[in-house]
């Protein structure tokens, strides 16, 4: 758990956006990646990927001739445990639905468990549960 404070913002970023969404870079048989497959949502950090791989954040995934990468169960233990995306909700008395009232306290928005943000200054070993 505490390996994640040492994250870059661009690590943390692409963590962020895997665990909020749950989304995973998808590899179409163009070879071009994307969140989630999606065109309007191209994917180029695969030097950053790579970091979360080896911290075990991400995991590669292959079947047939379909490639993606995906957040492991480690990466999703951080989801923050306040929200759903980042996001705060409140019931609307208008219209009976939830509707975003601003941002997550908790995380940030990051939607990332609050000790991954910014602490890096933080001594090392000190619990900070
Ligand atoms: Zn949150």
């Amino acid at each position: 758990m505490d390996d994640v404070i040492q994250l870059t913002k661009r690590e943390r970023d692409v963590l962020s956006t895997a665990v909020k969404f749950g989304w995973d870079v998808i590899v179409n048989g163009r070879g071009v990646a994307q969140w989630d497959g999606d065109a309007l949502m191209p994917f180029r950090a695969f030097k950053t990927l790579d970091v979360l791989i080896d911290r075990g954040y991400f995991e590669r995934v292959t079947y047939m001739r379909a490639e993606w990468y995906r957040a492991t169960r480690k990466a999703r233990d951080l989801k923050c445990s306040h929200c759903q995306d980042g996001r705060t909700y409140a019931e609307d008395e208008a219209t009976g639905y939830d509707a975003p009232t601003g941002i997550c306290e908790s995380c940030g928005g990051t939607c990332l468990k609050p000790n991954t943000d910014d602490q890096r200054d933080a001594a090392p070993g000190v619990d900070n549960g």
